[in-house]
């Protein structure tokens, strides 16, 4: 099989591997004043403080959670008392649910947020909790989130960035960003599923309300024994993606859009920065879901714009804020992986070619 679904999750990295491997090898919560329990405590606080340094951030600052989706919903409900919520129209359903009514800042036809829209939406009234993610995960295209974070400190606003998809791709310097919060996973960046992170400013370290009180485990910001294995392998896996720029990517990602263009797709976001292990591929009159089970068949994993848990294809709501109109449900996602090969995108363009002329000639 031939993988190229990074964006739905990393293969696992040699090192998070091996660091998971050591730390399932310790007895003991790091709760526990006893031997064991300080020994499982400083795997903790070491993976603490890697993973601090990799993202620009203080150890005391950074929280760990299940994942991307309990670290977006923990910084909207921690930083929303008092704010009215406003999210992009391009986040994922991790923000999107956990913030119902919130504002929506539209994007331009590339993707990218419109950040005259967020200065006529942060003049309207009372101080806003704004969440704009770094990288959109259907179409790795951008948004520019100093500029947001300036706009957002001139009107009193805090800025929540879902870095799920970004971190591990791009370097990121947290506390150069000026945003409020981030959050982190470690399955989107080589590590295991099951550990993800949300990093603060020290403004919103502050007034900080936990989602999950128990026992009060980091430093009362988020209860429940921590996944110790998982940690000690999602900071590995950081450690290891910021060795090598993901901009390896970037010919392989051109070369394989070069094929699917030759096919007769259209590339959505192709004008915005991007991800370099991204590209969303509309193919016209085509449904996604046909393209992607078409693909499958031929050997090659990728994936419609939004899968639902249920593994139902629903049209995107990222391509449809785009403009897209009906290619919204018509496009697929090719997200390479960290361990992409040239073999890998010399598979996906002959699959590519041979689905597209089969389909295109159906349909015709
Ligand atoms: N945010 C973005 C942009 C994502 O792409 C994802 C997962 O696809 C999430 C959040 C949720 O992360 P997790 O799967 O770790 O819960």
């Amino acid at each position: 099989m031939t993988y190229l679904d990074a964006n739905a999750a990393e293969p696992l990295r040699p090192a998070a591997r091996a660091a998971m491997i050591e730390a399932l090898g310790q007895v003991g919560n790091p709760s526990s004043v006893h031997g064991p329990g300080r020994a499982a405590r400083r795997i903790l606080e070491d993976a603490r403080e890697s993973l601090a340094a990799s993202f620009g951030a203080r150890p005391a600052d950074l929280v760990f959670t299940s994942g991307g989706t309990e670290a977006d919903a923990l910084a909207l409900h921690a930083l929303s008392p008092g704010r009215r919520a406003i999210i992009g129209a391009t986040e994922h359903d991790a923000v999107r649910a956990a913030a119902p009514g919130a504002a929506i800042l539209p994007v331009d036809s590339s993707g990218v947020a419109d950040l005259a829209a967020l200065e006529a939406l942060l003049a309207e009234g009372e101080p806003a909790l704004v969440a704009l993610m770094l990288a959109n995960n259907e179409t790795g295209v951008l948004h520019p989130i100093v500029e947001a974070a300036r706009l957002c400190r001139r009107f009193g606003a805090l800025l929540h960035v879902d870095a799920v998809q970004a971190a591990g791709r791009l370097a990121i310097d947290f506390a150069a960003l000026g945003a409020a919060s981030l959050a982190l996973s470690s399955h989107k960046l080589g590590g295991p599923a099951g550990a993800g992170a949300l990093l603060l400013a020290p403004e919103a370290a502050e007034h900080f309300r936990p989602l999950i009180e128990g026992g009060g485990q980091e430093r009362g910001r988020r209860g429940g024994t921590p996944a110790l294995a998982a940690i000690a392998g999602f900071a590995a896996a950081a450690r290891e993606a910021l060795a090598v720029p993901s901009s390896v990517l970037g010919p392989l990602r051109d070369a394989a859009e070069r094929a699917a263009r030759a096919a007769g797709a259209i590339i959505l976001g192709v004008d915005a920065p991007r991800l370099d292990n991204t590209t969303a591929l509309a193919l016209p009159g085509i449904k996604a879901e046909t393209q992607v089970i078409a693909l499958d068949l031929a050997g090659v994993a990728v994936s419609a714009g939004a899968a639902c848990s249920s593994g139902k294809v629903a049209e995107s709501h990222v391509l449809r804020a785009m403009g897209a109109g009906v290619l919204a449900g018509q496009a697929i996602r090719v997200s390479l992986p960290w361990n992409a090969t040239e073999e890998d995108v010399q598979r996906f363009a002959t699959a590519y070619a041979e689905m597209a002329a089969r389909l295109l000639r159906r349909a015709a």
